[in-house]
């Protein structure tokens, strides 16, 4: 009897497009004590708007945008996304590259036309040793403002900035409410920097933020919720999340427009992206077990 309720359950998940791996992931769903949430692309949409660029002398807005299409041209991350739309609205088409390397949490790196171009946060610039004074004054404006900058360097200078904003998902408050509401503890884990993190919890009531977490630290942080013995669902929907999807008790990943990766290395997948599969589940979890026990 017990198996025939968890295989319904685990049918009326995949009616609504719920890939759930097993018939264990339904059972501990329910019961987490902490719901980890990444930011952007899980609470956040995956297709962030730009909002105002700086670019240095001698440069324009096209160049920088050509320059970041051309070197996000394949990658999943919805900044990557946000670049891509603004350079078809522009008419720009990338340019095409020979190498193409991804830095999680940091942005990516590419060759071109024998050019290096370099898009990403201020951690990818320090990495490559590349100064961003030229463009600090607007980074910590676009930083006062919860804005996302986006670096854009070529050959070793920088050549401007890019602040995108995150639009939240938009049933995004309602389901925090009701997660909290049953006493469930909410974490938020983010690549992202302080203030844009920050102003998210503060709107939505969130009192745990990590930021600037890089993706082995995601991770870190989920392990250590569990060695203090809770039960830890994460949320997450990137190739930075897989770790700490793994690490979960349950991972979660979001479908449409996230990463293949984060897909795999989940236990849930809510193939069509929409948030509110979590409280479904979670739902479903319950109510399944008050029928097998
Ligand atoms: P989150 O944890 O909120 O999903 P990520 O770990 O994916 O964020 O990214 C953290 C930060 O790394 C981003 O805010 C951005 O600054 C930078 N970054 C990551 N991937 C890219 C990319 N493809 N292009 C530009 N910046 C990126
Ligand atoms: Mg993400």
């Amino acid at each position: 009897a017990a198996s025939t309720a968890i295989s319904a359950a685990l049918n009326a998940a995949a009616r609504r497009h719920i890939l759930i791996k097993g018939g264990r992931y339904l059972e501990e769903v329910g019961t987490a004590d902490v719901v980890c949430f990444d930011k952007t692309g899980t609470l956040t949409t995956n297709q962030p708007e730009i909002r105002a660029m700086f670019n240095v002398d001698g440069v324009t807005a096209d160049d920088l945008i050509l320059l970041a299409c051309t070197a996000e041209k394949h990658n999943s991350h919805p900044l990557a996304h946000a670049i891509r739309a603004e350079a078809e609205r522009r008419d720009i088409q990338p340019i095409p590259h020979d190498v193409c390397e991804f830095f999680l949490g940091r942005g990516v790196r590419s060759e071109a036309r024998g050019e290096e171009i370099l898009v990403g946060n201020a951690k990818l610039m320090r990495q490559f040793d590349i100064s961003i004074s030229p463009v600090n004054a607007a980074y910590e404006e676009f930083y006062a403002q919860g804005l996302t900058s986006v670096f854009v360097a070529k050959d070793g200078k920088i050549l401007g900035a890019i602040a995108v904003a995150n639009q939240n998902r938009p049933d995004v408050v309602r389901i925090v409410r009701r997660i909290q509401q049953d006493g469930t503890e909410i974490a938020m884990i983010t690549g992202d920097e302080k203030c844009s993190a920050m102003n998210l919890t503060a709107q939505l009531n969130i009192s745990e933020c990590h930021y600037s977490v890089m993706p082995e630290e995601k991770s870190d942080i989920v392990r250590a919720m569990k060695a203090k013995g809770k039960k830890v669902l994460m949320v997450g929907d990137g190739i930075n999340d897989a770790l700490a999807l793994a690490e979960a008790d349950v991972g979660i990943a979001m479908g449409a427009g996230g990463s293949e990766v984060a897909i795999e290395a989940a236990d849930i997948a809510l193939v069509r992206d929409e948030l509110t599969g979590v409280v479904y589940v979670r739902s479903l979890s319950r109510e399944t077990m008050r029928i097998v026990r």
